[in-house]
């Protein structure tokens, strides 16, 4: 029988089968997927193979999964070299940001934004607790919105608090599998509540689990929408490390600078100190955003490739 992983804790996964009733399951034997060394083989948004256990009412083994269309990566905060799975299967990713209370820095947007580009997630970005802006904040998400929907990317406002923007990143959800991320704080536990009339959060947990006293709390999760469509929440990941990207490639996720590589004088190039550069071209004629040249640069720094 096919399911959906709507949950993992590392050893046991709760699975949505395909006659829509869930199962604890665990996975039998070893598995290797994509040759990756992986802390957790399956992920939430996995689609996997399950043999229901004999004699027992919602246990399973997992005994096939399915090759992943995409997935997002992180690296294990415990050990640096490897990995770990954050979700798969991803229609696209949204991110919660607020100008206020907290506010989110732009080099936390274009890190998660490089992340994406990097697996070909499609990203939105939700500025939330708009009814806290003064006309500072205004002003200030009138030009992140318009920098950022000129590369590209869907920006929408957003007040939990007063509804505003709400229908809008709904109808955005809609019949898609998305990736939830933010900072504690943005509001996305009460956007989720608020779009989880009286279900409470937690009430898709299977009786039985045995995941019981373990920190649930810090494991990706997926809960379907009542219009259609599914969220993956990931509390406790703060941050999507940039797994796997070369110094040489970051600029290949910068759409607006890919979208010059070719016109550079150097087919290497790396948009730093080259001459002929059409990044840097662009960035001094305004057409690229500083803002996002120094971003650009602040990730390159922190890109540690020994590999190169
Ligand atoms: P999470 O950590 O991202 O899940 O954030 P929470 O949903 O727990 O929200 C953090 C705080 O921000 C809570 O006190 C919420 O009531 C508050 N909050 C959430 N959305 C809004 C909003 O749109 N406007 C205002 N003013 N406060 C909000
Ligand atoms: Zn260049």
């Amino acid at each position: 029988m096919k399911a959906t992983v709507y949950k993992s804790t590392g050893s046991w996964y709760v699975v949505k089968a395909e006659d829509g009733r869930f199962y604890n399951a665990r996975i039998k034997g070893v598995f290797k997927i994509d040759g990756i060394t992986s802390t957790n083989p399956i992920a939430v948004g996995d689609m996997v193979g399950i043999s229901p256990e004999p004699g027992t009412d919602n246990n399973a083994m997992i005994d096939e999964i399915t090759e992943r269309r995409n997935y997002i990566n992180r690296q294990s905060p415990s050990h640096k070299h490897h990995h770990h799975i954050v979700a798969a299967n991803l229609d696209q990713s949204l991110l919660f940001a607020t100008l206020r209370d907290p506010k989110t820095s732009q080099g936390f947007i274009d890190r998660f934004l490089v992340t994406c580009e990097a697996y070909h997630v499609p990203a939105i970005i939700v500025f939330n607790k708009a009814d806290l802006y003064k006309k500072k904040e205004e002003e200030k998400f009138e030009a992140l919105s318009e920098m950022y929907s000129s590369i590209g990317y869907k920006v929408v406002l957003m007040s939990v608090a007063k509804g505003q923007g709400v229908e809008e990143v709904k109808a955005l959800l809609k019949d898609r599998v998305t990736l939830m991320s933010g900072h504690s704080g943005v509001g996305k536990s009460s956007f989720l509540n608020s779009i989880f009339p009286e279900l409470s959060l937690k009430t898709q947990d299977v009786s039985g689990w045995s995941g019981k006293g373990m920190h649930t709390t810090t494991f990706a999760e997926m809960f379907d929408l009542p219009f259609g469509g599914s969220v993956i929440d990931t509390p406790g990941v703060r941050e999507f490390g940039l797994v796997d990207i070369s110094r040489q490639e970051l600029s290949h996720y910068f759409p607006e600078m890919a979208r010059l590589i070719t016109e550079c004088q150097f087919n290497n190039c790396m948009h730093v100190n080259e001459p002929g550069c059409a990044v840097k071209e662009a960035v001094n004629a305004g057409t690229i955003a500083v803002d996002r040249y120094v971003s650009y640069m602040t990730i390159m720094d922190s890109i540690n490739d020994k590999k190169y």
